[in-house]
């Protein structure tokens, strides 16, 4: 009721000019803040306390509850291992960006990287040494993609990228420099630095090689394959739909496919 005479609340940096109350919201055992209350009357009525105390209950319940929405949501859309998209988000959010590009009339570039043996790297260096590198790859693939490309983590040792809207040369610029990167990758794990991976990589681009979601991807995982089938560490483009399929230049590179 006197702000100057008790002990003044951690929050506040001066005593207010009036009477005040704070009150933790607390919510399953979870301090999620608290509610401060001034007042010119004083002292404050039992009936108003115990107001702002059943008050601040329902505050604490309807924060908790909008809290644990957003982490589901967030939950529901991630990998836990990398935090990255999973294969849930990626179909739908593949096909908001096909129907854009089919409005648009633009090209969409999708690229499906599956890292090579990477059975034999766990089973060198330990299931969590190969947690950590697809971690890391994860980190890596979230910071190089740009504006409206999206990338998710497939599978096991599978990952998506989309790059809409974006001329054919430079989205394999861009996979090109992905697969190097990789490459280049060096992971710490318990003081010791593991081996490098390769990655193969297959390629599909709306229209050319399919006109939907499902079409794409079953072009990308086909180019996959035979970039494993050819040797692996290598990026394949699948093969037009169509013999007389328009076919894009070959990956601008010296050596094709390596
Ligand atoms: P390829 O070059 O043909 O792709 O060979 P590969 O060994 O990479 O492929 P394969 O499909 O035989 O094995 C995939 C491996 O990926 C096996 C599995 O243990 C590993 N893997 C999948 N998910 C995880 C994960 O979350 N953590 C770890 N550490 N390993 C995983
Ligand atoms: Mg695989
Ligand atoms: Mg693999």
């Amino acid at each position: 009721d006197d702000a100057r005479s008790v002990t003044m609340c951690g929050h506040l940096v001066s005593p207010p000019p009036v009477g005040y109350l704070c009150v933790p919201i607390v919510a399953w055992g979870n301090t999620l803040g608290i509610l401060h209350f001034y007042s010119r009357i004083l002292p404050l009525s039992a009936e108003k306390e115990l107001l702002i105390g059943v008050m601040t209950e329902h505050v604490a319940l309807a924060l908790f509850n909008l809290q644990l929405q957003e982490k589901l949501r967030w939950q529901a859309d991630r990998d836990s291992l990398t935090g990255l998209f999973n294969r849930r988000h990626m179909d739908k959010v593949l096909s908001q960006e096909l129907n854009r590009s089919v409005k648009q009339s633009s090209p969409l570039c999708l690229a499906m990287l599956d890292l090579d043996h990477f059975k034999e790297f766990n089973d060198t260096h330990g299931h969590p040494a190969g947690d950590a590198l697809l971690q890391q790859i994860g980190t890596l693939l979230q910071e190089r993609i740009q504006g409206r490309d999206i990338v998710c983590r497939y599978g096991g040792e599978e990952f998506l990228v989309i790059m809409p809207d974006m001329p054919w040369s430079e989205s394999a610029r861009r996979v090109r420099q992905l697969q190097r990167e990789i490459k280049q990758l060096r992971v710490l794990h318990e003081g010791r630095s593991l081996g490098a991976v390769s990655v193969s990589i297959g390629i599909a681009i709306f229209p050319e090689h399919g006109m939907n979601a499902q079409e794409l991807v079953l072009a990308a995982d086909q180019a996959l394959y035979r970039a494993k089938a050819e040797g692996r560490d290598r990026i394949i483009v699948a093969v037009g739909k169509e013999e007389d399929a328009p076919h894009h230049e070959p990956l601008p590179s010296s050596e094709p496919g390596k």
